[in-house]
């Protein structure tokens, strides 16, 4: 079942290690079908060089296997709390890529300092609040999929499609496992950038008509970057 969405978590799991994002089993990809609801996740702890499409795990929106000889990642309920909570998202990425993760560290949001951040960011990629003793206790994937949607709050999660989460990592999300794994690339390399501007002195944010330009030109109603496939 749902083999062609197999394949297209297994390789948005590989594009994370060979974008240098992912070592080890550090990372997760999964995918959501629009149709039925399923989703399907990088097994937990399995080697990606041995890994292929069919050990994918196919899981119902509650997290019960519906098919699979593995068992899912353990950050399998982060990934169900954010599909059940944003209807239209069709992935979601996990990884401890190392610039996006040392901002997290630190518990700073990345500020836009440039048209590349830009170009993807309407503003600052937010960090999360720590979670509580409680929070981390009990439930602790589902409440970091809380900190999350509290972190986006009333935000489309389309137009801001990553939140660092306060001293663990980035989490990415995009219309279908390609994409979220394309904008956790693009939010590593964002992170890097912002690192070494901040370091070569500079962090104050782009100015707000450069923002705009980049942001919205790419991002809703009046966008006009690419082609226009309406015809
Ligand atoms: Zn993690």
């Amino acid at each position: 079942m749902l083999e062609k969405l197999k394949i297209s978590v297994f390789k948005a799991n590989l594009d994370l290690v060979s974008n240098g994002l992912v070592i080890q089993t550090w990372g997760n990809a999964s995918g959501r079908d629009l149709k039925s609801g399923l989703i399907v996740i990088k097994p937990s702890g399995l080697a990606y060089e041995s890994m292929k499409p069919g050990d994918m795990v196919v899981v119902d929106p509650e997290g019960k296997i519906v098919e699979g000889r593995f068992k899912p990642s353990t950050d399998t309920p982060t990934h169900l709390l954010l599909y059940k909570t944003y209807r239209t998202l069709g992935g979601v990425v996990h990884t401890h890529s190392s610039y996006a993760t040392s901002w997290a560290q630190a518990g700073k949001g990345i500020p836009p300092l440039g048209t590349t951040h830009s170009d993807y960011y309407y503003g600052e990629v937010p960090c999360t609040r720590l979670l509580t003793e409680d929070e981390i206790e009990n439930d602790y994937e589902i409440n970091t999929g809380k900190i999350i949607v509290e972190t986006l709050g009333a935000t489309d999660p389309l137009m801001l499609t990553s939140v660092l989460v306060n001293c663990h990592g980035p989490f990415c999300w995009g219309t279908s496992a390609e994409n979220a794994a394309c904008n956790a690339v693009a939010l590593e390399e964002i992170a890097r950038m912002a690192f070494y501007t901040v370091l070569l002195g500079k962090s104050e944010p782009i100015n707000k008509s450069l923002l705009d330009k980049h942001f919205k030109r790419k991002h809703g109603n009046n966008a006009y970057y690419g082609q226009d496939n309406s015809k």
